[in-house]
């Protein structure tokens, strides 16, 4: 008989609720705790990989994802002349918004999970009474400052990041980087533009003053920075600054992070979504994998076996699932979150931007323009391709 696990989950996120789901499905005692338990009110895109779309799959959720997704177009990486630096490729990936995500989440949430909407200032009593603690709760997650003394802390790259969306057909999918600012363009599902941008830190606590100063900063760079620009509106724009995770191992006794939580990234390889998504399965699995172990007994060096139907105590099943997922995500979430400080480190750079642009045009920039000329004579002579 499976052991039953009494698991508290703190942040009701992307992470927090496929783990909830998954865990309730398996049968455990859920119970997920958020200060609000909404969708975010701006919906900017989010591209969903091939891994990401696995675990919606476990969820139950890919069909639905599916027909809410936009598939992306090719891109371009530009410079601030608008010379192309390198392609960017379509992938498979999905394009949803992320309030359609959490939404189709949140509606995906068992009656059996119970929600305590609260705002929590205190790990220590989560643990009580409590097999599995979950920290889901984000970049400046509570529960790895709290259990992580001293290195717990999320970093600041004195950036800040304006993201929205607007009402126009995007003019051309790109990111475009310059001194010290980059752009990104691309589509909205159900139509429209997505957008966003990074800057030296700036932030008046106005949201109009911020996108008035993001207008000044990067007005008059590219047409098409200008024309997304004139369409963003202050109700549908967010700003806010950009903080990564520091390097932790994310599991403490019974206690193990995903998300943010775990490896919150910089925005610039598009990927905090989909590994908060293969975190809550694959912590799904270890904790599965762990019970039919526990449930088969010792091996017979390991001495008698537990009576047939008898359950394990649930130690003796958290810590081995524990080992287990972070031997299978520890290192991928460090790698991404490593992998977009650097590209957030390059795209940003100031002094080195007039060198990083003619590397980039020279190398990748001319393999994307001549495989794009060919595709048009291609195309213009009917070639199939
Ligand atoms: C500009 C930008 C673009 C991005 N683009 C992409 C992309 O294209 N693809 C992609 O995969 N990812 C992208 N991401 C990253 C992605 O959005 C995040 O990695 C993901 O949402 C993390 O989910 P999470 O559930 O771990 O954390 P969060 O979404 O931060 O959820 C944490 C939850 O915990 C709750 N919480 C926190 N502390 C407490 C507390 N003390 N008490 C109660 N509740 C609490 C919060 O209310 C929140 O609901 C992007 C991010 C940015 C900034």
């Amino acid at each position: 008989m499976p052991t039953t696990l009494t698991v508290r989950i703190l942040g009701a996120g992307i992470s927090g609720l496929a783990s909830a789901i998954l865990l309730a499905a398996d049968g455990h005692r859920v119970e997920l705790i958020d200060e609000r338990f909404e969708a975010p009110a701006v919906g900017t895109s989010l591209g969903l990989f091939g891994p990401a779309q696995t675990a919606l799959a476990r969820l139950g959720l890919l069909d639905q994802v599916r027909a809410m997704s936009a598939a992306p177009d090719a891109g371009t990486l530009r410079s601030a002349d608008g010379r192309v630096l390198a392609a960017v490729p379509a992938g498979k990936a999905l394009l949803i918004s992320r309030s359609d995500l959490v939404r189709a989440l949140l509606e995906a949430l068992p009656e059996s999970v119970e929600r305590r909407r609260r705002r929590v200032e205190e790990v220590r009593p989560l643990r009580d009474g409590a097999d599995l603690l979950v920290g889901a709760d984000g970049a400046h997650s509570l529960v790895r400052r709290s259990g992580w003394p001293g290195q717990g802390r999320a970093r600041s790259h004195g950036v800040t990041v304006l993201r929205g969306t607007a009402a126009i057909a995007p003019p051309e999918i790109s990111e475009t980087w310059g001194r010290g600012w980059l752009f990104r363009i691309t589509p909205l599902a159900g139509g429209g533009t997505n957008w966003f941008a990074c800057l030296p830190e700036h932030r008046t606590g106005s949201r109009d003053e911020d996108l008035a100063h993001l207008r000044r900063s990067l007005g008059g760079r590219r047409d098409v920075i200008d024309e997304v620009l004139a369409a963003a509106s202050t109700e549908q724009t967010l700003v806010h600054g950009l903080h990564t995770a520091p390097a932790v191992w994310p599991v403490r006794q019974n206690v193990v992070l995903v998300g943010d939580a775990a490896h919150a990234m910089a925005p610039n390889l598009g990927h905090g979504a989909n590994t908060a998504l293969q975190d809550a399965e694959s912590l799904a699995l270890a904790l599965r994998h762990a019970q039919s172990r526990a449930s088969q007994g010792p091996s017979p060096q390991q001495g008698p076996s537990p009576q047939e139907g008898s359950l394990q105590s649930p130690s003796a099943v958290v810590a081995p699932a524990l080992r287990r997922y972070s031997a299978a995500r520890a290192l991928p979430g460090q790698g991404w979150r490593l992998g977009s400080e650097a590209m957030l480190r390059v795209a940003m750079s100031s002094r080195g931007a007039p060198l990083r642009d003619r590397v980039l045009h020279c190398t990748t920039g001319r393999l994307a323009e001549r495989r794009s000329s060919s595709a048009r004579h291609a195309e213009r002579r009917g070639v199939p391709r």
